[in-house]
């Protein structure tokens, strides 16, 4: 099942950038053989890398930057993992690195490095031994694994984490058989044991805590909101086509169910549009940044949730067939929805706008 129009479900905005949009065919051409691991995702990354996507941390214009990461994560949500890892890496080090280290990472991203950012812990987190000449435990979730060149890895936790930069090709270090999930199975995310590596091996990046500060912290999860908002529009995207070649798209409860849903994957994308801008505004305060953040990836979560529901309606029995298209992008939708601490986050971002001092226009005020 191909769409006949490209990303008919992206809403109507300049977001498809042209460089984008032979990429974004390219790119969902090569899902389904990246699921079943018929072709290597590097592939799909060097197509990024060959688009000058990769030299572009999102900062100078954050929006943009979240529309590509809608784009992408609308044509192949596992590439759009690994992309979204790497312009995250890669904005920690243009942040906290010295000029000697920012122009090291720029140098081996032109030479075909990909960066990663490996925060969750395993069975035992990442620190110094005693010694303090030696990391020690490992990383589970950690994406990219073969792929990923450059992780930067969380060391320590709480305010004294420190954020390293290390070569991650040691594949004697990865499992890839602990990520055995139903979706984001071309993503590799298994995990990488650290234990033994010298400190000689790794390049620490900033200073104890800055990891944690804001508004980059919480204050950047609208990237992963993003992709959520683009895999979502996708996934409509390819129900549509589905429909479309069944001869079912005319059907007005199959017009009114999909296209309820697509509307609020639209507010859900201006949402992580305005939260990515709201993220380089200095004029807004850190807090009120934050909240929108989590907003954007929260109410992009439940509409993820909501798109999913609908085209397995939608496209009944047949969704379910493991060959099928929107089949693929809803288990990979399904498990890319899963970020941490979910519930945590809403009850920041509700002290935020509706505690003692309360302000629910936040960064719309
Ligand atoms: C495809 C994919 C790729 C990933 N790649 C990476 C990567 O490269 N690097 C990386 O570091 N991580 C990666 N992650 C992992 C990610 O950072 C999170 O660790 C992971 O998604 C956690 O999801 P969870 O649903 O288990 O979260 P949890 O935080 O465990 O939440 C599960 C549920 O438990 C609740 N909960 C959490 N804490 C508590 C508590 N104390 N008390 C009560 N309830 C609680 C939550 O609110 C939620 O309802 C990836 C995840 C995915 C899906």
């Amino acid at each position: 099942m191909t769409a006949s129009r490209p990303l008919a479900a992206l809403p109507p905005s300049n977001i498809a950038e042209p460089v984008l949009a032979d990429v974004s065919k390219a790119l969902r051409a090569a899902a389904a053989k990246e699921e079943r691991g018929a072709r290597p995702i590097s592939r799909s990354i060097d197509l990024l890398r060959q688009a000058d996507l990769l030299t572009d941390d999102g900062a100078s214009d954050p929006a943009r930057a979240a529309r590509a990461l809608m784009q992408v994560g609308a044509a192949n949500l596992g590439v759009g993992r690994l992309f979204e890892g790497h312009v995250n890496a890669l904005h920690l080090v243009r942040l906290y690195g010295t000029k000697v280290q920012k122009a090291r990472v720029d140098r081996r991203i032109a030479e075909g490095a990909l960066l990663g950012v490996w925060g969750a812990d395993g069975a035992v987190p990442v620190t110094l031994d005693a010694t303090g000449k030696h990391l020690q435990g490992g990383k589970c979730f950690a994406s990219g694994l073969g792929t990923v060149t450059h992780a930067l890895v969380t060391v320590d936790s709480g305010p004294e984490v420190r954020l390293a930069l290390v070569d991650v090709t040691d594949a004697a270090r990865s499992d890839l058989s602990a990520w055995d999930m139903q979706g984001m199975r071309a993503t590799a995310s298994g995990t990488y044991d650290f234990t033994g590596l010298s400190t000689a091996q790794v390049e620490w990046i900033g200073n104890p805590g800055d990891y944690l500060k804001e508004p980059h912290f919480v204050g950047g999860v609208w990237r992963i909101a993003a992709l959520q908002a683009g895999a979502t529009a996708g996934l409509l995207d390819g129900a549509a086509a589905d429909l479309r070649m069944a001869g079912r798209m005319d059907a007005e409860a199959q017009k009114a169910r999909l296209m309820s849903v697509l509307i609020q994957g639209w507010a859900g994308m201006a949402l992580v549009e305005r939260a990515a801008d709201a993220a380089a505004d200095r004029r807004i305060a850190q807090d009120d940044i934050v909240a929108t953040s989590i907003a954007a990836r929260l109410f992009t979560e439940e509409v993820g949730l909501d798109a999913i529901r609908a085209v397995e309606q939608s496209i009944g029995l047949r969704h379910f067939d493991t060959g099928s298209e929107t089949g693929r992008m809803a288990r990979d939708l399904a498990v890319y929805l899963r970020q941490a601490a979910r519930d945590a986050f809403l009850q920041r971002a509700a002290q935020t706008a509706l505690g003692e001092d309360g302000r629910i226009w936040g960064v719309f005020g």
